[in-house]
């Protein structure tokens, strides 16, 4: 089959549009030829390396996917022929996490396209319990904007924060995969939204996407703006993944009780903490990775029935994956980049 694949970690040139080896079928597994893929950024820390985990290499990336099931090695309780999108993640099924229905606290979790090969290419494989079927309305690119990132960020408002009417949601970096999925989740369960964006572009889609108010991250302090938007009183939750550039601006943005969840370090790990502010202020502060099977199986209701949008910034043929991946890298994007086999 045709994929993108790197052999050595660097800069997007590293990734070869190329023959690779047809993917590995398993016991209770499905072959889905792939109809569109969309990218993350952590599509970008596999292909610049990682201190701490080890790609394998030649590696195929992507986490969302959405095509159509061509063989299935049974047994298994999926049927060929049919439009799915995929469960980004990967899990053994079989302990207690697993279990208790806490798949993405599984120890031998992985993100499809992370220590596994994913959808950046013409077919892969994946768990059949990893299939959702899809409607006929929804077409393969909104299908594979959805996943990784509505799950993310379900997992981190509704199930970690709590996210209820009357609360007011920071999202940062509304331009972002989560930032895009997390002010149409926290819009649908009737928060207030205040999303930060670096152009006026960008504010401007905010605005369109249902954020109430807007913050320029790049012209205007974080802090002070949302003090100055809640009447002093902060924010009840934050969404976080940008990392120490925004972090110290962030736990000071949030109201007394407030909780911080956060997905990702972007700009940099290594952030500092008032701890005064996290006791004083009754703060939280959640770790968040992925979500479950669960919550993606409830998002994905809202996505069907219209509630849900994915925004999609661009498609790019699967070829030319190395030029998607630099307009991601650069922030220009704002919402999804859909790859096309
Ligand atoms: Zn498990």
């Amino acid at each position: 089959m045709k994929a993108v694949r790197f052999h050595k970690h660097g800069s997007p040139d590293v990734l070869r549009y190329e023959d690779a080896p047809d993917p590995v079928m398993r016991p209770g597994w499905a072959l889905v030829r792939v109809h569109a893929c969309a990218m993350n950024h952590l599509d970008l820390w596999q292909r610049r390396g990682l201190d701490k985990v080890k790609i394998p290499l030649p590696h195929i990336s992507g986490a969302d996917v959405a095509g159509e099931v061509v063989d299935l090695y049974g047994p298994s309780s999926g049927s060929t022929g049919v439009r799915v999108m995929l469960q980004p993640g990967l899990s053994c099924g079989e302990c207690a996490m697993c279990k208790a229905g806490l798949d993405n606290r599984c120890a031998k979790y992985d993100v499809l396209g992370y220590q596994s090969n994913g959808g950046y290419a013409e077919f892969v494989t994946v768990p059949a319990e990893n299939l959702i079927l899809l409607p006929k309305h929804i077409d393969f690119v909104t299908a594979a904007a959805f996943p990784l990132t509505f799950q993310t960020a379900w997992h981190m408002l509704v199930t970690l924060a709590g996210v209820k009417a009357g609360d007011t949601v920071l999202v940062l970096a509304a331009g972002s995969g989560v930032g895009q999925a997390a002010i149409q989740i926290a819009k649908h369960f009737g928060a207030r939204v205040i999303a930060t964006a670096g152009t006026e572009a960008k504010l401007a889609k905010a605005l369109a996407a249902g954020a109430g108010d807007v913050i320029d991250h790049h012209k205007q302090d974080i802090t002070a703006e949302v003090r100055r938007l809640t009447s002093n009183r902060g924010v009840d939750i934050v969404v976080e993944h940008v990392g120490i550039a925004t972090f110290e601006k962030s736990v000071k943005s949030l109201a007394v009780g407030g909780r911080l969840v956060t997905c990702g370090a972007t700009t940099g790990y290594d952030a500092r903490l008032d701890l005064r502010l996290l006791f004083a202020k009754q703060l939280q502060i959640l770790g968040s990775y992925m979500g479950t099977k669960q919550e993606l199986v409830a998002a994905s209701k809202l996505l069907f029935d219209g509630t849900f949008r994915p925004v999609i910034d661009r498609e790019v043929p699967l070829a030319e994956a190395a030029s998607a991946h630099r307009a991601l890298e650069s922030s220009e994007t704002y919402g999804k980049v859909v790859l096309r086999p």
